[in-house]
């Protein structure tokens, strides 16, 4: 029931698992971690506790990138275990999604996937939501953002969710509705979470999504924000966060 992302100049991990820890009191059965080492998107996840996977982290070696994305998981579809926990690939490996919310649509858009060949490991609706965003990116043979924009205008229910695509290790899409969304604004780096806390020490800037907006998240580029519905660009609202 948190989310946290990171892409800038640090090491993301300890601000990731630091960003999970103090978005525990939201409450959750599972946590993930997705980072990009510069090569390749390097995943660990757990039922359990954010301590549970620093230890699972630790074994596995994904300490290292200056890009990822960190969840915990309350468990609406599926039951809370290792595979059901976020974050979820897309078949081809490329996408990567974190997500708190519900997919309300999540079973016919299922249906609809694996008769175009798509198969699923878990047996949430996240992992329906990164496969449709996928589905629709090589369909419509767009980018990232805009794949994201039309698959979203084809689920009901609510949503947090961050994206990245491994062949574009440089963004993360973020969207919301229904559950919050935070971006923080650093000196050449960017903040992703639920609430300001996991990043108010790095950064006292900050824009909270409303609903049915998107932000593409750039490195050395502007934050852009646009509507969900039409794509139109949103002027966002900087705030000054009290330290
Ligand atoms: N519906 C998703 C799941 O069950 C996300 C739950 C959440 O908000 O953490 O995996």
């Amino acid at each position: 029931c948190g989310i946290v992302g990171y892409i800038g100049h640090r090491e993301a991990y300890p601000v990731l698992i630091k960003g999970l820890k103090r978005l525990e009191y939201r409450g959750y059965d599972s946590a993930g971690i997705v980072l990009y080492d510069g090569t390749d998107l390097k995943l660990s996840k757990t039922k359990g506790k954010v301590s549970d996977l620093e230890e699972k982290a630790e074994k596995e070696g994904t300490l290292k990138g200056k890009i990822g994305l960190g969840h915990t998981r309350w468990a609406t579809h599926g039951v809370p275990n290792d595979v059901n926990s976020h974050p979820h690939f897309s078949n081809s490996g490329n996408l990567v999604i974190i997500h708190n919310g519900i997919i309300e649509n999540y079973e016919p858009i299922k249906k609809e996937l694996i008769k175009r060949g798509y198969t699923f490991k878990s047996d949430t609706d996240t992992e329906v939501l990164v496969n449709l965003i996928e589905d629709v990116k090589k369909k419509e043979n767009v980018k990232l953002g805009k794949a994201v924009q039309i698959a979203l205008n084809q689920v009901v229910g609510a949503y947090a969710i961050a994206v990245m695509d491994k062949q574009k290790p440089n963004e993360i899409v973020v969207a919301r509705l229904g559950s919050p969304l935070a971006i923080g604004i650093g000196d050449e780096e960017f903040f992703i979470a639920s609430d300001a806390s996991p990043f108010i020490e790095y950064t006292s800037n900050a824009i909270y999504l409303e609903d049915e907006e998107m932000a593409i998240v750039r490195l050395n580029k502007p934050l852009k924000v646009h509507k969900i519905k039409d794509d139109s660009e949103v002027d966002p609202y900087v705030q000054e966060l009290q330290m």
